[in-house]
């Protein structure tokens, strides 16, 4: 991936971190964004530029329509036009639904439906052939394993749709678009020794959570030139948990 730019959407901490690592360590020049922890993504730009890689930390709220687009024009135009774009940045909430509120709802669905949408908008609109988008969606849209998760279900299900149709609209253009479902990976979203670990560990086939970098991995094959006819896809790294 020498010569390529990336953009990494929540890449501060979990998937996006180790996602953003692992472009750099493939050749990238790497921005990111995140919305709280300054620090962290800070941090995470200086193990890119380790690596001898240009990297971008962007404060960019997925959940704001203009910043979730800017974000893109901003990455662009520290490092060079967009290769790949990684939509990471998300957020779960998990209740029954009469709990949901409407400020709820409206949350959720901007970070992970809006924001996705608005990001890969701009990106479609300056890339060019070779281009990726890379969506990271759950192991959730195949299988919602009990009660409690019809927004984040919701959500990222209209993810699988919109890669979908991406890979349709750009395939022409050169430019792929598939989307990643992970299975319980051990991030500070959902930690390997949180309360409701035991029951997803037992979900899946292998008998563990994964890891951020397991998650990046299979990122960095669909961002590379060997995944070229690899379009529109459904790519599980969730342990067994679909199986
Ligand atoms: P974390 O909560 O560990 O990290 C979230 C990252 O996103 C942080 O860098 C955070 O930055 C950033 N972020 C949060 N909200 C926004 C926002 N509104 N705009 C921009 N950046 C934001 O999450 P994970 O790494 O676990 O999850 C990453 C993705 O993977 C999500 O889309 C999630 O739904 C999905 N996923 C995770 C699974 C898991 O088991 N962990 C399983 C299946 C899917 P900051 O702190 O600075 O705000």
């Amino acid at each position: 991936m020498n010569g390529t730019v990336a953009l990494v959407t929540g890449g501060s901490r979990g998937i996006g971190a180790a996602t953003a690592v692992r472009l750099a360590r493939e050749g990238a020049d790497v921005a990111l964004t995140y919305v709280r922890d300054k620090d962290a993504a800070d941090d995470v730009a200086g193990r890119i530029r380790a690596l001898g890689r240009r990297a971008l930390a962007l404060r960019a709220d997925s959940a704001d329509a203009d910043e979730a687009s800017a974000a893109v024009e901003r990455a662009a135009e520290g490092l060079g036009e967009l290769d790949v774009l990684v939509n990471n940045a998300g957020v779960g909430l998990l209740g029954p639904i009469e709990s949901l509120s409407l400020a709820d709802i409206d949350r959720v669905l901007a970070v992970n439906v809006r924001g996705v949408f608005l990001a890969s908008r701009a990106a479609a609109a300056r890339m060019g052939p070779g281009g990726r988008i890379i969506t990271i969606g759950t192991c959730m849209t195949q299988r919602v394993p009990g009660p409690g998760g019809t927004l984040y279900a919701t959500g990222k299900s209209a993810l699988v749709g919109l890669t979908k149709a991406l890979a349709r609209e750009l395939g022409e253009r050169g430019i792929t678009a598939n989307i990643v479902h992970p299975g319980p990976i051990d991030t500070d979203m959902n930690p390997a020794d949180g309360p409701y670990a035991a029951g997803q560990v037992a979900l899946t086939a292998v008998g563990r959570f994964g890891t951020a970098d397991e998650v990046a991995s299979a990122v960095a094959y669909l961002a590379g030139a060997e995944a070229a006819y690899v379009t529109g896809a459904e790519f599980s790294v969730d342990g067994g948990h679909a199986a």
